[in-house]
């Protein structure tokens, strides 16, 4: 039989880490649903739908850009690639620009819409652990594991500040500018009208401020071995 793991929480908590190392002790698959929303940002940035200080955008143009937005997903040596109509933008899609826009792209209903129908065809093929902000509450909420994943805000920055500097993104962020947007971010989830950022009912809190990856990830495996 299969079986779904969610994993939700804000941003910047550890849970594609955690996804990702558990996806391969377990054998399960591994979806990165934010990534999917950062690549439709992506596609609208480029098509000049929206820029960097929007709030707002024309949500009938975005909806038809959706058909034209083939997202796929591809390991390799240096782990998942993610790639937008056959292009790998596995990079492009973590920069500030797309941190900073991809909350209003998400907050979009027939985004949403669109994105759970394509994630809910993810898992049904196979045993998943899929990571987000409304994986519990609405795209598997029948998933037999659900885990909130948190961490305070100092902790999360700074977590972010240090993968940016060892992996060249946004090398010119200071700490504090990383910490506000991941702040802004939160909010911004947490008040859009469809499936906002929250903890589903049957999911367990676990507060990774002060745990190794390890611990997390044993804490975890525990409760799917339960
Ligand atoms: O997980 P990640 O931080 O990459 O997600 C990027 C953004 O995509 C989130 O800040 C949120 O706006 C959106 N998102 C979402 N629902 C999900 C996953 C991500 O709205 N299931």
């Amino acid at each position: 039989t299969k079986t779904q793991v969610a994993i939700d929480g804000p941003a910047s908590a550890g849970k594609s880490t955690i996804a990702k190392i558990i996806a391969a002790q377990m054998g399960y698959i591994y979806v990165d649903t934010g990534a999917m929303y950062r690549a439709i940002t992506l596609a609208a940035m480029q098509a000049n739908l929206i820029q960097v200080g929007q709030t707002a955008v024309d949500e009938t143009s975005i909806s038809n850009l959706l058909a034209n937005v083939q997202i796929s997903f591809a390991p390799s040596e240096q782990g998942q690639l993610v790639f937008l109509n056959q292009v790998d933008v596995t990079e492009d899609i973590r920069q500030a620009n797309v941190n900073s826009l991809v909350s209003v792209i998400a907050a979009i209903p027939a985004v949403r819409t669109e994105l759970v129908e394509r994630q809910r065809q993810l898992a049904a093929t196979s045993s998943v652990i899929m990571d987000g902000r409304d994986i519990g509450t609405t795209v598997l909420p029948n998933a037999q594991v659900k885990i909130f994943l948190v961490a305070s805000v100092a902790e999360r920055g700074q977590r972010r500040f240090a993968e940016n500097q060892a992996k060249g993104i946004d090398t010119d962020l200071t700490l504090d500018e990383i910490k506000e947007s991941i702040a802004r971010r939160d909010y911004l989830d947490s008040r859009r009208e469809v499936s906002p950022l929250k903890q589903a009912d049957d999911a367990v809190l676990v507060d990774t401020t002060g745990l190794s990856i390890d611990q997390v990830v044993a804490k975890i495996t525990d409760l799917i071995k339960q």
